[in-house]
């Protein structure tokens, strides 16, 4: 936040403060790939340039984008390799910020304004046509507006809002196992089917369910199903476990690169099941991260985390309701979701105080009852919007 005071400096100055971009983003499929740079002001006359290979360097397309600044959160080399482009560099020159594409093959290249004040950069190969499966420009567009890449124009809005309820695991997935020998997947579960309930009675939603039993549900699948049906909201249900006895508390991720080590833990395993993959082997899957949904997702995973925590402490005035806040990492059904989405930790199995209170279905109505609240106050606020 800028004080009054450096805002008065810079009007006395005079001196305009530079747009900024915020963060890049790289979608690439066949002879095709798109990239977004996210501003926090317009940006014009932006110049774009193609060169083919030359005896010293590979083929590369430029875009020189005029009276802006590198922000921090975006890095100077982006390493592609994938697709036939090999890195991006994104790097201050004179007056704006210059990328330089660095590819396999020469490329058409052309920049178009969308959103407020982002850009977006196609590169094609000669004959190559668009990659349909690549977003369009339309719902980068909506994504940056914050709405679901399928609530699109044209797209009827749905009566109800649909909420998807992930129960993790299931099945011979049974998750992290408690000291007690308490399974993640039944606590899932148990906390899942009170959650549903309670939205399909207490608010004016449809609920779908990815499990409502105990069988195995491929991770890929319940992302799928939520987008087939074009749900508003994914919400997937856990418990958490560490490789220790005295991590407790309750915690709440959206989708981002890891916040910490812990988180990067976390994700790992919730992950296992989707075999192979990884932001590491799936770079470009990585770096889909929503451009718009984002916010929404983080909006809702702090208020399903404040209230869910502030319930529990009235509830248990007693006991100690570690708050771990909410965190982002790289959980696959995040990714491979398109709508706004969360991935919910109700406690530790691997504490005997946490593993104690999952078990009790006083704690689990507690916490699905919250999460309601939760879920009801941040629809409310979009409806408002
Ligand atoms: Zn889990």
């Amino acid at each position: 936040m800028r004080s009054p005071w450096a805002v008065l400096l810079v009007m006395l100055a005079g001196v305009a403060e530079a747009a900024e971009i915020e963060k890049v983003r790289v979608f690439a499929g066949t002879n095709h790939a798109r990239i977004l740079v996210i501003n926090s002001d317009t940006v014009e006359n932006v110049e774009t340039r193609s060169s083919p290979a030359t005896a010293s360097a590979p083929a590369r397309a430029t875009v020189h984008l005029p009276g802006v600044q590198r922000g921090e959160a975006v890095q100077e080399r982006i390493p592609i390799g994938d697709k036939g482009i090999r890195e991006i560099q994104v790097v201050e020159v004179g007056d704006g910020v210059q990328f330089t594409i660095e590819l396999e093959g020469a490329r058409s290249v052309h920049s178009q304004a969308v959103g407020e004040s982002s850009i977006l950069i196609d590169l094609l190969t000669e004959n190559g046509a668009e990659d349909e499966t690549l977003p369009t420009a339309e719902h980068i567009d909506a994504w940056l507006k914050g709405v679901s890449l399928s609530r699109m124009a044209g797209v009827p809005p749905r009566e109800r809002r649909l909420v998807v309820v992930d129960a993790g695991h299931g099945g011979y997935d049974h998750g992290a196992i408690g000291t007690k020998g308490t399974r993640e997947a039944d606590i899932a579960l148990e906390i899942a089917r009170r959650t549903a309930h309670a939205l399909e009675q207490r608010l004016d939603v449809d609920v779908i369910m990815t499990r409502d039993r105990d069988i195995f549900v491929p991770l890929r699948d319940r992302a799928a199903l939520a987008n087939r049906e074009d749900a508003d909201l994914f919400l997937s249900i856990h418990a958490n476990a560490a490789p220790n006895n005295w991590s407790k508390g309750v915690e709440t991720y959206s989708l981002a690169s890891a916040t910490d080590a812990n988180a990067a833990r976390v994700a790992a395993r919730e992950n296992a099941m989707a075999k192979g993959w990884s932001d590491k082997s799936d770079p470009l899957l990585g770096r889909l991260l929503a451009a718009g949904t984002d916010r929404l997702s983080r909006d809702l995973a702090f208020e399903v985390q404040r209230n869910v925590v502030s319930r529990l402490r009235d509830v248990y005035p007693d006991a100690e309701v570690v708050d771990l806040g909410t965190k982002t990492a790289l959980f696959y059904v995040l990714v491979s979701t398109r709508m706004p989405a969360i991935l919910f930790e109700a406690s530790f199995v691997s504490n005997a105080e946490d593993e104690r209170r999952l078990r009790a279905p006083h704690f689990q109505q507690t916490t699905a009852d919250a999460i309601v609240d939760a879920v009801d106050a941040w629809l409310q606020r979009q409806k408002d919007q």
